[in-house]
């Protein structure tokens, strides 16, 4: 019914060759999110999408999120307002900074206010949208990071874009998914598509007290997933190791990771392995989930 949401081009799933896979003689698969769209990236296309699709069904003239200075979620919500004839606004955690997200998102027309720490904390308190709303006359109003259901529902179609691929790598199956989790609400539309057929396994980009379980759990339900620790002492937090593995990757595979979530997500799934958790054969497929625009200014 909404086609323009829907001719984004298919994910590359394409095998990685390691030499710490082939040493454990495991087989991963990566779908590569980060190559569906110059502009919007990742992950966040598929949160995005049935926001969108209600946005326009019921003729709001915009759309408004939250987010901090280097979102994805932000900037990939600017670029599908540019894309689809939205107009957008922002909601920033701080106070006014110059980052090439901030840039990116003023480029791409986005109104943005920032709320301050204090302001943006007040996010989950009740009444918290109403002066956006009178601001903002009939826009429609997306989560944190485009989560919820309608952020869960639009990621099931990633699983769908796997399994039409699997022929290319010579795969008649696979055995579960890794891949990183933020809010969790990207595992739990595997989760809901997987149906149990696959395992998926989160690999968290946050601490484990920040309710990824929970929300997991209220969106997909108790089974079908694992969550792992991944996040190397807080979100966003990043040291030396984790560079040099994100350089040495994409030196050895081209594979280009981000250090916030896909570069944390597969040295985590590395410990996994040399921890001996996956048994030899074992097929995965990593989710790369985009997020490349955030690592200017560190990589
Ligand atoms: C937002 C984001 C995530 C986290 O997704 P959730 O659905 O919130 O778990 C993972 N990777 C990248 C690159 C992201 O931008």
């Amino acid at each position: 019914m909404y086609a323009e949401f829907d001719t984004l081009p298919l994910a590359p799933l394409q095998p990685l060759s390691l030499p710490w896979l082939e040493a454990a003689n495991l087989q991963l698969a990566v779908l590569r999110l980060d190559l569906i769209d110059p502009l919007i990236s990742g992950n966040k296309w598929f949160k995005l999408r049935d926001h969108l699709i209600q946005a326009k069904s019921t003729g709001a003239p915009g759309l408004i999120s939250l987010g901090g200075n280097h979102s994805n979620h932000l900037h990939a919500l600017a670029g599908a307002g540019k894309r689809f004839g939205f107009a957008t606004a922002g909601l920033l955690r701080g106070h006014p900074q110059d980052t090439p997200t901030v840039r990116d998102l003023q480029a791409m027309g986005m109104h943005l206010h920032w709320l301050g720490y204090g302001g943006y904390r007040a996010r989950h308190e009740p009444g918290f949208w109403a002066p956006w709303q009178a601001l903002y006359p009939g826009w429609q109003c997306i989560p944190e990071g485009g989560g919820g259901v309608q952020g869960a529902q639009g990621c099931r179609l990633i699983v769908e874009q796997a399994q039409a691929q699997l022929s290319t790598l010579g795969w008649d199956d696979y055995d579960a998914w890794w891949l990183p989790a933020g809010t969790g609400t990207t595992v739990a539309g595997l989760v809901l598509a997987e149906a149990g057929r696959h395992g998926v396994h989160g690999a968290l980009a946050v601490p484990h007290d920040h309710g990824v379980a929970q929300t997991v759990a209220s969106l997909a339900g108790a089974q079908g997933y694992q969550l792992h620790e991944a996040c190397r002492g807080g979100f966003a937090r990043i040291d030396d190791d984790l560079l040099a593995f994100i350089a040495d990757t994409g030196h050895t595979t081209g594979l280009p990771l981000e250090a916030v979530y896909t570069g944390k997500a597969l040295l985590a799934l590395r410990a996994q392995f040399a921890a001996g958790q996956f048994a030899p054969g074992t097929r995965l497929i990593f989710l790369h989930t985009g997020g490349l625009q955030g690592r200017r200014g560190y990589l």
